[in-house]
Protein backbone atom coordinates (compact mmCIF):
# COMPACT_ATOMS: atom_id res chain seq x y z
CA UNK A 1 0.00 0.00 0.00
CA UNK A 2 1.21 3.39 -0.73
CA UNK A 3 1.43 5.79 2.46
CA UNK A 4 2.40 9.11 1.02
CA UNK A 5 1.79 11.44 3.66
CA UNK A 6 0.62 11.64 7.70
CA UNK A 7 -0.43 14.15 9.40
CA UNK A 8 -1.59 15.09 12.57
CA UNK A 9 -5.31 16.11 12.57
CA UNK A 10 -7.07 16.82 15.78
CA UNK A 11 -7.38 16.21 19.45
CA UNK A 12 -11.02 15.13 20.78
CA UNK A 13 -12.63 14.45 23.94
CA UNK A 14 -15.98 14.22 23.25
CA UNK A 15 -17.83 13.24 19.98
CA UNK A 16 -18.21 16.76 18.66
CA UNK A 17 -14.60 17.51 18.89
CA UNK A 18 -14.22 14.09 16.17
CA UNK A 19 -13.61 15.58 12.59
CA UNK A 20 -16.58 14.93 10.44
CA UNK A 21 -17.12 11.48 8.87
CA UNK A 22 -16.06 11.82 5.45
CA UNK A 23 -14.25 8.71 5.20
CA UNK A 24 -12.87 5.19 6.73
CA UNK A 25 -11.12 5.14 10.10
CA UNK A 26 -9.27 3.02 12.16
CA UNK A 27 -8.37 2.88 15.74
CA UNK A 28 -5.23 1.82 17.81
CA UNK A 29 -5.78 1.29 21.67
CA UNK A 30 -3.62 0.17 23.89
CA UNK A 31 -1.89 1.18 27.43
CA UNK A 32 1.66 3.29 27.28
CA UNK A 33 4.23 2.02 26.52
CA UNK A 34 3.21 -1.18 24.47
CA UNK A 35 4.80 0.29 21.37
CA UNK A 36 1.62 1.81 19.89
CA UNK A 37 3.82 4.74 18.55
CA UNK A 38 6.42 2.60 17.07
CA UNK A 39 3.55 0.18 15.06
CA UNK A 40 2.04 3.04 13.82
CA UNK A 41 5.16 4.53 12.54
CA UNK A 42 6.21 1.39 11.09
CA UNK A 43 3.30 0.65 9.64
CA UNK A 44 3.17 4.91 7.72
CA UNK A 45 7.07 4.32 6.82
CA UNK A 46 7.73 7.34 9.52
CA UNK A 47 10.85 7.38 11.80
CA UNK A 48 8.81 9.67 14.22
CA UNK A 49 5.44 9.99 13.39
CA UNK A 50 4.02 13.68 14.60
CA UNK A 51 2.38 11.15 17.04
CA UNK A 52 1.48 12.95 19.68
CA UNK A 53 -0.01 10.54 22.04
CA UNK A 54 2.94 11.36 24.74
CA UNK A 55 2.85 15.38 24.41
CA UNK A 56 1.42 16.34 28.36
CA UNK A 57 -2.00 17.51 28.17
CA UNK A 58 -2.69 15.25 25.09
CA UNK A 59 -2.55 11.61 26.55
CA UNK A 60 -6.44 11.94 27.36
CA UNK A 61 -7.75 12.78 23.92
CA UNK A 62 -8.54 10.66 20.63
CA UNK A 63 -5.34 12.06 18.80
CA UNK A 64 -6.25 11.63 14.91
CA UNK A 65 -4.10 11.80 12.32
CA UNK A 66 -5.06 11.65 8.72
CA UNK A 67 -3.08 9.10 6.21
CA UNK A 68 -3.03 10.76 2.28
CA UNK A 69 -5.05 13.72 3.10
CA UNK A 70 -4.32 16.85 0.91
CA UNK A 71 -4.60 15.43 -2.56
CA UNK A 72 -2.52 18.79 -4.12
CA UNK A 73 0.36 17.28 -2.08
CA UNK A 74 -0.38 13.71 -3.11
CA UNK A 75 -0.78 14.87 -6.66
CA UNK A 76 2.85 16.64 -7.06
CA UNK A 77 4.58 13.13 -5.62
CA UNK A 78 2.22 10.80 -8.42
CA UNK A 79 2.51 13.91 -10.77
CA UNK A 80 -0.80 14.28 -11.49
CA UNK A 81 -3.24 11.66 -11.27
CA UNK A 82 -5.46 12.95 -8.82
CA UNK A 83 -8.76 14.72 -9.16
CA UNK A 84 -8.56 18.33 -7.93
CA UNK A 85 -10.96 19.39 -5.28
CA UNK A 86 -11.56 15.98 -4.30
CA UNK A 87 -10.53 13.74 -1.05
CA UNK A 88 -8.04 11.49 -1.59
CA UNK A 89 -9.33 8.02 -2.24
CA UNK A 90 -7.20 6.69 -0.27
CA UNK A 91 -7.64 8.73 2.82
CA UNK A 92 -8.33 7.16 5.70
CA UNK A 93 -8.02 8.08 9.73
CA UNK A 94 -6.11 6.55 11.73
CA UNK A 95 -7.31 7.54 15.53
CA UNK A 96 -4.95 7.17 18.23
CA UNK A 97 -7.04 6.27 21.94
CA UNK A 98 -5.38 6.38 25.18
CA UNK A 99 -5.70 3.67 27.67
CA UNK A 100 -7.83 4.53 30.35
CA UNK A 101 -5.16 3.40 32.93
CA UNK A 102 -3.33 6.57 33.46
CA UNK A 103 -1.63 6.41 36.95
CA UNK A 104 -2.51 10.36 37.56
CA UNK A 105 -6.03 10.97 36.34
CA UNK A 106 -8.13 11.57 38.63
CA UNK A 107 -11.46 9.53 38.71
CA UNK A 108 -13.41 12.13 36.88
CA UNK A 109 -11.58 12.39 34.20
CA UNK A 110 -11.46 8.17 33.73
CA UNK A 111 -14.61 8.22 33.11
CA UNK A 112 -14.92 10.79 30.96
CA UNK A 113 -12.68 9.29 28.75
CA UNK A 114 -14.64 5.59 29.31
CA UNK A 115 -18.04 7.82 28.74
CA UNK A 116 -16.78 8.73 25.57
CA UNK A 117 -15.08 5.85 24.03
CA UNK A 118 -18.17 3.96 24.81
CA UNK A 119 -20.00 6.16 22.64
CA UNK A 120 -17.26 6.39 20.10
CA UNK A 121 -17.70 2.61 19.81
CA UNK A 122 -21.54 3.06 19.87
CA UNK A 123 -22.09 5.96 17.50
CA UNK A 124 -19.03 6.66 14.76
CA UNK A 125 -20.28 5.09 11.61
CA UNK A 126 -17.07 5.01 9.67
CA UNK A 127 -14.89 3.26 11.99
CA UNK A 128 -13.59 0.24 10.27
CA UNK A 129 -11.52 -1.54 12.79
CA UNK A 130 -10.25 -1.40 16.44
CA UNK A 131 -7.15 -2.74 16.96
CA UNK A 132 -6.14 -3.40 20.34
CA UNK A 133 -2.27 -3.88 21.35
CA UNK A 134 -1.17 -5.92 23.93
CA UNK A 135 2.37 -6.99 24.69
CA UNK A 136 3.57 -10.16 23.50
CA UNK A 137 5.48 -11.02 26.21
CA UNK A 138 3.00 -10.26 29.40
CA UNK A 139 -0.34 -11.01 27.37
CA UNK A 140 -3.73 -9.17 28.58
CA UNK A 141 -3.15 -6.73 31.92
CA UNK A 142 -6.23 -5.73 33.85
CA UNK A 143 -6.41 -2.70 32.15
CA UNK A 144 -6.68 -4.89 28.69
CA UNK A 145 -9.32 -6.92 30.09
CA UNK A 146 -11.24 -3.91 30.94
CA UNK A 147 -10.89 -2.75 27.05
CA UNK A 148 -11.52 -6.32 25.82
CA UNK A 149 -14.56 -6.51 28.00
CA UNK A 150 -16.29 -2.95 26.81
CA UNK A 151 -15.41 -4.01 22.98
CA UNK A 152 -16.69 -6.86 23.47
CA UNK A 153 -19.98 -5.46 24.91
CA UNK A 154 -20.36 -2.72 22.71
CA UNK A 155 -19.75 -4.29 19.13
CA UNK A 156 -21.38 -7.54 20.21
CA UNK A 157 -24.61 -5.89 20.90
CA UNK A 158 -24.37 -4.29 17.15
CA UNK A 159 -22.84 -7.54 15.58
CA UNK A 160 -26.07 -9.07 16.94
CA UNK A 161 -28.35 -6.41 15.95
CA UNK A 162 -27.04 -6.77 12.69
CA UNK A 163 -25.56 -3.04 12.48
CA UNK A 164 -22.60 -1.40 10.66
CA UNK A 165 -19.74 -3.03 13.24
CA UNK A 166 -15.77 -2.09 13.18
CA UNK A 167 -13.92 -5.29 13.76
CA UNK A 168 -11.97 -6.08 16.15
CA UNK A 169 -8.21 -7.37 16.20
CA UNK A 170 -5.69 -7.98 18.67
CA UNK A 171 -2.33 -6.77 18.18
CA UNK A 172 0.70 -8.22 19.76
CA UNK A 173 3.64 -6.45 20.08
CA UNK A 174 7.53 -6.76 20.54
CA UNK A 175 7.27 -10.02 19.15
CA UNK A 176 11.02 -10.02 18.30
CA UNK A 177 11.70 -9.76 22.40
CA UNK A 178 10.88 -13.57 23.09
CA UNK A 179 13.67 -14.61 20.55
CA UNK A 180 17.18 -14.55 20.80
CA UNK A 181 18.17 -13.63 16.95
CA UNK A 182 15.12 -11.33 16.42
CA UNK A 183 16.54 -10.64 12.85
CA UNK A 184 16.20 -13.91 11.39
CA UNK A 185 13.85 -14.47 9.10
CA UNK A 186 12.95 -18.48 9.74
CA UNK A 187 12.11 -16.93 13.43
CA UNK A 188 11.29 -13.34 13.13
CA UNK A 189 8.99 -13.41 16.50
CA UNK A 190 6.88 -15.90 18.60
CA UNK A 191 4.80 -15.95 21.70
CA UNK A 192 5.09 -18.41 24.85
CA UNK A 193 2.47 -20.73 25.22
CA UNK A 194 1.31 -19.40 28.47
CA UNK A 195 0.82 -15.80 26.85
CA UNK A 196 -1.39 -17.14 24.19
CA UNK A 197 -3.60 -19.83 26.71
CA UNK A 198 -4.39 -17.15 28.43
CA UNK A 199 -5.29 -14.34 25.80
CA UNK A 200 -7.25 -17.04 24.53
CA UNK A 201 -9.31 -17.61 27.57
CA UNK A 202 -9.64 -13.95 28.10
CA UNK A 203 -10.77 -13.66 24.45
CA UNK A 204 -13.15 -15.79 24.86
CA UNK A 205 -14.98 -15.02 28.60
CA UNK A 206 -15.51 -11.46 26.90
CA UNK A 207 -17.31 -12.74 24.01
CA UNK A 208 -14.27 -11.35 21.70
CA UNK A 209 -13.47 -15.10 20.69
CA UNK A 210 -13.61 -14.53 17.13
CA UNK A 211 -11.15 -11.58 17.14
CA UNK A 212 -8.12 -12.32 14.25
CA UNK A 213 -4.78 -12.14 16.92
CA UNK A 214 -1.57 -10.38 14.69
CA UNK A 215 1.78 -11.18 16.00
CA UNK A 216 3.59 -7.89 14.62
CA UNK A 217 7.58 -6.64 15.98
CA UNK A 218 8.00 -3.25 14.60
CA UNK A 219 11.85 -3.83 14.74
CA UNK A 220 11.28 -6.51 12.27
CA UNK A 221 8.37 -5.66 10.79
CA UNK A 222 6.57 -8.53 11.18
CA UNK A 223 3.02 -8.52 10.77
CA UNK A 224 2.43 -5.58 8.52
CA UNK A 225 1.29 -6.94 5.67
CA UNK A 226 -1.52 -8.70 7.68
CA UNK A 227 -2.36 -5.33 9.29
CA UNK A 228 -2.14 -3.76 6.19
CA UNK A 229 -4.79 -5.67 4.70
CA UNK A 230 -6.99 -4.38 7.45
CA UNK A 231 -5.92 -0.88 6.72
CA UNK A 232 -6.78 -1.10 3.39
CA UNK A 233 -10.42 -2.45 3.64
CA UNK A 234 -10.58 0.96 5.87
CA UNK A 235 -9.57 3.05 2.93
CA UNK A 236 -11.89 1.59 0.78
CA UNK A 237 -14.86 1.72 3.04
P1 LIG B 1 3.78 3.65 23.15
O1 LIG B 1 3.87 4.33 24.47
O2 LIG B 1 2.74 2.58 23.18
O3 LIG B 1 3.60 4.58 22.00
O4 LIG B 1 5.16 2.85 22.96
P2 LIG B 1 6.45 3.15 22.06
O5 LIG B 1 6.18 2.88 20.62
O6 LIG B 1 6.98 4.49 22.40
O7 LIG B 1 7.43 1.99 22.58
C1 LIG B 1 7.80 1.86 23.93
C2 LIG B 1 9.19 1.24 24.00
O8 LIG B 1 9.19 -0.09 23.45
C3 LIG B 1 10.24 2.00 23.21
O9 LIG B 1 11.44 1.95 23.92
C4 LIG B 1 10.36 1.23 21.90
O10 LIG B 1 11.62 1.33 21.30
C5 LIG B 1 10.09 -0.19 22.36
N1 LIG B 1 9.45 -0.98 21.28
C6 LIG B 1 8.29 -0.66 20.65
N2 LIG B 1 7.98 -1.59 19.73
C7 LIG B 1 8.97 -2.53 19.77
C8 LIG B 1 9.22 -3.75 19.04
O11 LIG B 1 8.46 -4.18 18.18
N3 LIG B 1 10.34 -4.45 19.39
C9 LIG B 1 11.19 -4.03 20.35
N4 LIG B 1 12.26 -4.79 20.61
N5 LIG B 1 11.00 -2.88 21.04
C10 LIG B 1 9.90 -2.14 20.75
Amino acid sequence: ALVRRTVFVTGAVDMEGCPEADRGEVAFIGRSNVGKSSLVNMLTNRKSLAFTSKTPGKTQQFNYFAVNDKPELARQIRYGDDVPGEKDRDSFYIVDLPGFGFAKVTQQLRQQWSDFMDEYLQERETLQAVFHLIDARHGPTDEDIKIMQKVGTILGAKQQAKEHCAKYIIILTKADKNVKNAKSQSNPGKVSNKVMEKLIVTMKENRVGYAPIVLTSSETRLGRDEVWKYLRFAAER
